[in-house]
């Protein structure tokens, strides 16, 4: 089956079924929190540097809002979908309860390839969606933020449109923000870092020393090129990444057997992760198909990319070696894929727990706004550590105590925290 006619909305909502079923939640809780309370779809002229006028597709999702301002990124995609966008806004507010930040779940994003957009098309596109937005979204209601092929110069044109619509200085409008305008220090690394601190912990209680590990990761870019420096930085050894060509229109996994050099592969990396085959064959890579990354005989897999990557076609390559997989990427399991891995014993580390570093400090970036005050790299990346390690804690102990799959256990923390925040407030 093509990856494409998974719908990540069913599955979020199938995931959701599940646990919903495990805590006993009450019907008006199921209807509430299955489906997002607020979505925006809208249409934004571009004025494009040729003097034609092109119309892009823009959403805004705000799944729940029980426990803070919805928070989430907006991500430009050719094939970006509502229906994508809606399950991505509910795993926000999962991730945000799991590792107990006060926010709530929201997204964004454009159906469009900035690859084909000059910088000023990009910034206007940036400044039109906050234009049809402005409204609804704010330090106090939604809060954007980078995702897929977004970045910290995107978010800086957001919050400009907003601050001059609004007439005042609003930092807290958008997270992401370049350093030194807003932005906080650890941010780029937070995501990939926050994978590998539950890397970390996973392996300590296994046993096993990163040193004697091997990794392949899916994807290039902002989570997993954090992500492979701090597993190096541990010892371990990553042999293969994989990555979108945008000119071949399908993707490629590098391979280095004794392990790939970081700093090098990035001096041959645009900026939307893409490797550059010639120069990577060159340094003495071997180029595979994309999916190779799956089949590696590795300890773990790291799925840093897009959603659906693992689904039934490709889940049964993996080998027999992996014990873990850390889900970097938003939903990168279908519903089949994720009982398969259950059933054959590979330790998850669900994506809104792995991947909860990026908002955690998308969080803590909101809270040195707000004072004004900001603190240095090793201060953000320490209070990261600990966020990271003490969720990834809870959700490992209450799936041993209780028999749970990782996943399962995850959602079980983070959507009582939600149930119980709805019910507290009188909405159900
Ligand atoms: P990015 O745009 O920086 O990088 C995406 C990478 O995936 C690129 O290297 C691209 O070439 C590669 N890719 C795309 N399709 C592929 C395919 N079919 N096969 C192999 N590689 C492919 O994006 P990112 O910010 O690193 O995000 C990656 C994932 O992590 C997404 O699911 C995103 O939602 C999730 N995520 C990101 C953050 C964050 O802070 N950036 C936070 C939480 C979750």
């Amino acid at each position: 089956m093509d990856k494409r006619n998974y719908n990540a909305f069913q599955t979020a909502q199938a995931q959701f079924d599940k646990v919903a079923e495990i805590l006993d939640l009450e019907q008006a809780t199921r209807d509430l929190l299955r489906n997002p309370m607020r979505e925006y779809h809208f249409s934004i002229p571009v004025a494009m540097d040729d003097g034609s006028v092109k119309v892009f597709r823009g959403f805004r999702v705000l799944h729940n809002d029980s426990r803070g301002p919805g928070k989430g990124g907006i991500r430009f995609h050719p094939q970006e979908t509502v229906d994508t966008v809606r399950a991505l806004s509910m795993w926000m507010t999962w991730k945000c309860a799991v590792v107990d930040i006060p926010l709530g779940g929201g997204k964004g994003g454009i159906i469009c390839d900035p690859h084909g957009l000059s910088l000023r098309e990009q910034e206007r596109l940036c400044r039109g969606w906050v234009r049809q937005i402005a409204k609804t979204v704010g330090p106090l209601s939604d809060v954007p933020a980078p995702d897929v092929m977004t970045n910290a110069q995107h978010m800086l044109w957001m919050l400009d449109e907003y601050e001059t619509i609004h007439g005042g200085k609003y930092p807290g409008f958008i997270t992401g923000k370049p350093v030194g305008m807003g932005g906080s220090l650890g941010r780029t690394e937070a995501t990939g870092y926050g994978v590998i601190f539950t890397v970390r912990e996973a392996l300590k209680e296994m046993g096993i020393r990163p040193e004697d590990t091997l990794a392949s990761v899916q994807g290039f870019g902002n989570v997993a090129q954090y992500a492979i420096q701090l597993f190096q930085q541990l010892g371990g050894t990553v042999t293969t990444v994989s990555c979108w060509d945008q000119e071949d229109q399908r993707s490629y996994a590098f391979k280095r057997t004794k392990g790939i050099d970081l700093k090098e592969l990035q001096s041959i990396t645009d900026n939307f992760g893409g490797i550059d085959k010639k120069k990577a064959t060159t340094l003495g890579y071997e180029i595979l198909p994309g999916e190779a990354w799956i089949e590696q005989e590795v300890d773990i897999l790291i799925p840093a990319a897009m959603e659906n990557e693992i689904n039934i076609d490709t889940v049964k390559k993996i080998n027999r070696r992996v014990k873990i997989i850390a889900e970097g990427a938003n939903g990168p399991t279908t519903l089949e894929a994720d009982k398969y891995i259950k059933e054959h014993n590979i330790f998850l580390i669900p994506d809104f727990l792995a991947n909860a570093g990026g908002v955690t400090c998308s969080y803590f970036e909101q809270v040195q706004c707000n004072m004004n005050y900001y603190w240095e790299k090793d201060e953000v990346l320490g209070k990261l550590d600990t966020k990271m390690t003490s969720a990834f804690i809870a959700v490992s102990e209450l799936a041993k105590r209780k028999k749970l799959y990782m996943r399962d256990a995850a959602y079980v923390i983070a959507i009582d925290r939600v149930a119980q925040a709805c019910k507290g407030r009188g909405w159900v």
